[in-house]
Protein backbone atom coordinates (compact mmCIF):
# COMPACT_ATOMS: atom_id res chain seq x y z
CA UNK A 1 0.00 0.00 0.00
CA UNK A 2 2.49 2.52 0.73
CA UNK A 3 6.25 2.00 0.03
CA UNK A 4 8.92 4.46 0.63
CA UNK A 5 12.41 4.42 -0.77
CA UNK A 6 15.14 6.68 0.23
CA UNK A 7 12.79 9.63 1.74
CA UNK A 8 14.92 12.99 2.76
CA UNK A 9 13.24 16.05 3.63
CA UNK A 10 15.03 19.47 4.64
CA UNK A 11 13.99 22.51 6.47
CA UNK A 12 16.47 24.82 4.77
CA UNK A 13 19.93 23.31 6.51
CA UNK A 14 18.03 21.22 8.74
CA UNK A 15 17.57 17.77 7.48
CA UNK A 16 14.72 16.04 9.56
CA UNK A 17 14.09 12.99 7.29
CA UNK A 18 17.37 11.04 6.21
CA UNK A 19 16.88 8.68 4.04
CA UNK A 20 13.62 6.81 5.44
CA UNK A 21 12.86 3.14 3.66
CA UNK A 22 10.19 1.03 4.63
CA UNK A 23 6.84 -0.47 3.44
CA UNK A 24 3.45 -0.52 4.27
CA UNK A 25 1.35 -4.06 3.38
CA UNK A 26 -2.95 -3.99 2.97
CA UNK A 27 -4.32 -4.49 6.11
CA UNK A 28 -0.90 -3.95 7.81
CA UNK A 29 -0.85 -1.62 11.29
CA UNK A 30 2.42 0.18 11.68
CA UNK A 31 2.96 2.34 14.59
CA UNK A 32 5.67 4.90 14.45
CA UNK A 33 7.24 5.60 17.76
CA UNK A 34 10.73 7.42 18.89
CA UNK A 35 11.67 11.07 20.60
CA UNK A 36 10.22 14.29 20.71
CA UNK A 37 11.69 15.91 17.33
CA UNK A 38 12.94 12.16 15.63
CA UNK A 39 11.04 13.41 12.50
CA UNK A 40 7.33 11.03 12.81
CA UNK A 41 4.98 13.78 12.10
CA UNK A 42 7.14 15.06 9.06
CA UNK A 43 7.04 11.45 7.86
CA UNK A 44 3.38 11.04 7.78
CA UNK A 45 2.64 14.77 6.61
CA UNK A 46 5.04 13.88 3.48
CA UNK A 47 3.20 10.50 2.98
CA UNK A 48 0.13 12.58 2.06
CA UNK A 49 1.79 15.76 0.70
CA UNK A 50 1.25 18.07 3.10
CA UNK A 51 5.16 18.32 2.50
CA UNK A 52 6.99 18.52 -0.08
CA UNK A 53 9.67 15.74 -0.06
CA UNK A 54 13.31 16.91 -0.79
CA UNK A 55 14.30 13.68 -2.29
CA UNK A 56 13.45 10.23 -2.58
CA UNK A 57 10.24 8.06 -3.34
CA UNK A 58 7.16 7.48 -2.05
CA UNK A 59 4.42 5.50 -3.70
CA UNK A 60 0.74 5.09 -2.05
CA UNK A 61 -1.40 2.11 -3.65
CA UNK A 62 0.38 2.15 -7.00
CA UNK A 63 0.55 6.23 -7.13
CA UNK A 64 4.19 7.99 -7.43
CA UNK A 65 4.14 10.98 -5.09
CA UNK A 66 7.01 12.38 -6.69
CA UNK A 67 5.15 12.46 -9.88
CA UNK A 68 4.72 15.82 -11.42
CA UNK A 69 1.88 14.66 -13.31
CA UNK A 70 -0.07 13.55 -10.81
CA UNK A 71 -3.20 14.32 -9.35
CA UNK A 72 -2.33 14.58 -5.46
CA UNK A 73 -6.23 15.80 -5.02
CA UNK A 74 -7.40 12.46 -5.90
CA UNK A 75 -4.19 10.27 -4.29
CA UNK A 76 -5.20 12.73 -1.01
CA UNK A 77 -8.82 11.56 -0.83
CA UNK A 78 -7.64 7.99 0.09
CA UNK A 79 -5.56 9.15 3.06
CA UNK A 80 -7.04 10.09 5.50
CA UNK A 81 -5.73 11.61 8.58
CA UNK A 82 -6.07 12.26 12.12
CA UNK A 83 -4.29 14.87 14.25
CA UNK A 84 -3.20 15.32 17.56
CA UNK A 85 -5.37 18.50 17.78
CA UNK A 86 -8.64 17.44 16.33
CA UNK A 87 -8.92 20.36 13.95
CA UNK A 88 -13.48 20.21 13.54
CA UNK A 89 -15.17 23.05 12.28
CA UNK A 90 -16.36 24.93 15.69
CA UNK A 91 -19.48 26.73 14.24
CA UNK A 92 -20.62 23.03 12.47
CA UNK A 93 -22.62 20.58 14.21
CA UNK A 94 -20.87 17.25 14.40
CA UNK A 95 -22.89 15.48 11.78
CA UNK A 96 -21.94 18.33 9.26
CA UNK A 97 -18.42 18.10 10.33
CA UNK A 98 -18.59 14.30 9.05
CA UNK A 99 -20.82 14.59 6.34
CA UNK A 100 -19.13 18.22 4.24
CA UNK A 101 -16.27 16.60 2.59
CA UNK A 102 -17.72 13.51 0.61
CA UNK A 103 -20.43 16.32 -0.46
CA UNK A 104 -17.77 18.83 -1.64
CA UNK A 105 -14.95 16.78 -2.71
CA UNK A 106 -17.15 13.70 -3.65
CA UNK A 107 -20.53 15.79 -4.67
CA UNK A 108 -22.51 12.86 -3.39
CA UNK A 109 -26.05 14.24 -2.08
CA UNK A 110 -26.72 15.95 1.31
CA UNK A 111 -29.02 12.82 2.12
CA UNK A 112 -26.84 10.37 1.02
CA UNK A 113 -23.77 12.00 2.80
CA UNK A 114 -25.69 12.48 6.10
CA UNK A 115 -26.80 8.48 6.29
CA UNK A 116 -23.60 7.74 5.94
CA UNK A 117 -22.36 10.29 8.12
CA UNK A 118 -24.79 8.94 11.03
CA UNK A 119 -23.64 5.80 10.01
CA UNK A 120 -19.88 6.89 11.02
CA UNK A 121 -20.81 8.21 14.10
CA UNK A 122 -22.90 5.02 15.17
CA UNK A 123 -19.74 3.33 14.44
CA UNK A 124 -17.53 5.27 16.71
CA UNK A 125 -20.07 5.11 19.54
CA UNK A 126 -21.57 8.85 18.95
CA UNK A 127 -24.62 8.17 17.55
CA UNK A 128 -26.49 10.31 19.79
CA UNK A 129 -24.32 13.55 19.29
CA UNK A 130 -24.95 14.29 15.74
CA UNK A 131 -26.41 17.59 16.39
CA UNK A 132 -23.89 18.57 18.89
CA UNK A 133 -21.69 20.67 18.64
CA UNK A 134 -17.56 20.61 19.21
CA UNK A 135 -16.96 22.61 22.32
CA UNK A 136 -19.74 20.43 24.08
CA UNK A 137 -17.47 17.18 23.48
CA UNK A 138 -15.46 15.96 25.60
CA UNK A 139 -11.40 16.11 24.01
CA UNK A 140 -12.18 11.84 23.26
CA UNK A 141 -15.63 12.09 21.45
CA UNK A 142 -13.89 15.28 19.31
CA UNK A 143 -11.33 13.40 18.52
CA UNK A 144 -13.69 10.47 18.03
CA UNK A 145 -15.84 12.89 15.67
CA UNK A 146 -12.13 13.38 13.84
CA UNK A 147 -11.76 9.83 13.25
CA UNK A 148 -15.36 9.69 11.79
CA UNK A 149 -14.69 12.40 9.87
CA UNK A 150 -11.49 11.16 8.06
CA UNK A 151 -13.63 8.13 7.43
CA UNK A 152 -16.33 9.25 5.27
CA UNK A 153 -13.56 10.17 2.66
CA UNK A 154 -13.99 5.86 2.53
CA UNK A 155 -9.81 6.21 2.75
CA UNK A 156 -7.78 3.15 2.08
CA UNK A 157 -4.80 4.44 4.34
CA UNK A 158 -5.44 6.22 7.96
CA UNK A 159 -2.62 8.25 9.27
CA UNK A 160 -3.09 9.19 12.97
CA UNK A 161 -0.41 11.60 14.51
CA UNK A 162 -0.43 10.93 18.20
CA UNK A 163 -4.16 10.95 18.39
CA UNK A 164 -4.62 10.76 21.86
CA UNK A 165 -1.83 13.05 23.42
CA UNK A 166 -3.76 15.96 23.76
CA UNK A 167 -6.02 13.80 25.66
CA UNK A 168 -7.06 13.22 29.43
CA UNK A 169 -5.81 9.92 30.37
CA UNK A 170 -9.34 9.00 31.23
CA UNK A 171 -10.20 9.66 27.46
CA UNK A 172 -7.35 7.79 25.90
CA UNK A 173 -8.81 4.34 26.09
CA UNK A 174 -12.17 5.19 24.19
CA UNK A 175 -10.32 6.55 21.14
CA UNK A 176 -7.80 3.53 20.69
CA UNK A 177 -10.74 1.35 21.28
CA UNK A 178 -11.98 3.44 18.04
CA UNK A 179 -8.62 3.00 16.24
CA UNK A 180 -8.34 -0.91 17.09
CA UNK A 181 -11.82 -1.35 15.76
CA UNK A 182 -10.56 0.08 12.48
CA UNK A 183 -7.31 -2.36 12.37
CA UNK A 184 -9.74 -5.44 13.39
CA UNK A 185 -11.80 -4.61 9.93
CA UNK A 186 -8.87 -4.65 8.08
CA UNK A 187 -7.84 -1.16 7.46
CA UNK A 188 -3.97 -0.13 7.02
CA UNK A 189 -2.86 2.21 9.41
CA UNK A 190 0.34 4.44 10.16
CA UNK A 191 -0.08 5.56 13.71
CA UNK A 192 2.42 7.46 15.57
CA UNK A 193 1.91 6.99 19.08
CA UNK A 194 3.28 7.11 22.52
CA UNK A 195 0.72 4.71 23.97
CA UNK A 196 3.06 1.41 23.99
CA UNK A 197 0.35 -0.64 25.16
CA UNK A 198 -1.66 0.13 21.91
CA UNK A 199 1.33 -0.32 19.50
CA UNK A 200 2.48 -3.73 21.58
CA UNK A 201 -1.03 -5.16 21.14
CA UNK A 202 -2.27 -3.59 18.02
CA UNK A 203 0.65 -2.72 15.84
CA UNK A 204 2.02 -5.49 13.50
CA UNK A 205 4.95 -3.93 13.04
CA UNK A 206 6.96 -1.06 15.40
CA UNK A 207 9.28 1.43 14.00
CA UNK A 208 11.55 3.24 16.06
CA UNK A 209 12.76 6.40 14.25
CA UNK A 210 15.53 8.78 16.11
CA UNK A 211 17.16 11.66 14.50
CA UNK A 212 15.61 11.15 11.02
CA UNK A 213 16.08 7.81 10.31
CA UNK A 214 14.55 4.37 11.10
CA UNK A 215 16.89 2.72 13.60
CA UNK A 216 14.94 -0.25 14.22
CA UNK A 217 11.81 -1.90 13.08
CA UNK A 218 9.93 -5.46 14.10
CA UNK A 219 7.08 -6.63 15.29
CA UNK A 220 6.27 -5.67 18.33
CA UNK A 221 7.75 -8.61 19.92
CA UNK A 222 10.80 -7.75 18.81
CA UNK A 223 11.16 -4.03 19.48
CA UNK A 224 10.06 -4.61 23.13
CA UNK A 225 10.77 -8.08 24.17
CA UNK A 226 14.18 -7.80 22.31
CA UNK A 227 15.73 -4.59 21.16
CA UNK A 228 18.44 -4.90 19.06
CA UNK A 229 19.68 -1.44 19.30
CA UNK A 230 21.05 0.77 22.34
CA UNK A 231 18.95 3.83 21.46
CA UNK A 232 15.86 1.92 21.04
CA UNK A 233 16.87 -0.08 24.40
CA UNK A 234 17.37 3.23 26.11
CA UNK A 235 14.04 4.92 24.18
CA UNK A 236 12.05 1.93 25.71
CA UNK A 237 13.84 2.22 28.84
CA UNK A 238 12.34 5.82 29.76
CA UNK A 239 9.00 5.60 28.23
CA UNK A 240 7.98 2.10 30.01
P1 LIG B 1 8.32 14.46 15.78
O1 LIG B 1 6.94 14.38 15.20
O2 LIG B 1 9.03 13.15 15.81
O3 LIG B 1 8.34 15.10 17.14
P2 LIG B 1 8.75 16.40 13.71
O4 LIG B 1 8.61 15.67 12.42
O5 LIG B 1 7.59 17.23 14.14
O6 LIG B 1 9.20 15.39 14.84
O7 LIG B 1 9.98 17.37 13.64
C1 LIG B 1 11.27 16.95 13.32
C2 LIG B 1 12.19 18.14 13.23
O8 LIG B 1 11.80 18.96 12.16
C3 LIG B 1 12.17 19.02 14.47
O9 LIG B 1 13.48 19.46 14.70
C4 LIG B 1 11.28 20.17 14.05
O10 LIG B 1 11.62 21.34 14.74
C5 LIG B 1 11.57 20.28 12.57
N1 LIG B 1 10.45 20.82 11.79
C6 LIG B 1 9.24 20.25 11.65
N2 LIG B 1 8.43 20.96 10.84
C7 LIG B 1 9.17 22.05 10.46
C8 LIG B 1 8.93 23.19 9.62
N3 LIG B 1 7.75 23.34 9.00
N4 LIG B 1 9.92 24.07 9.47
C9 LIG B 1 11.12 23.90 10.08
N5 LIG B 1 11.42 22.86 10.87
C10 LIG B 1 10.47 21.94 11.07
MG1 LIG C 1 5.11 14.85 15.99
Amino acid sequence: MITVKDLHKSFGDLEVLRGIDYEVAESEVVCVIGPSGSGKSTLLRCLNQLEEVTAGTIIVDGNDLTDPKLDINAVRTEIGMVFQQFNLFPHKSVLDNVALAPRRVRRISRAQAEERARALLAKVGLADKADAYPEQLSGGQKQRVAIARALAMEPKIMLFDEPTSALDPELVGEVLEVMKDLAIEGMTMVVVTHEMGFAREVGDRVVFMDGGVIVEEGTPDEIFGNPQSPRTKDFLDKVL
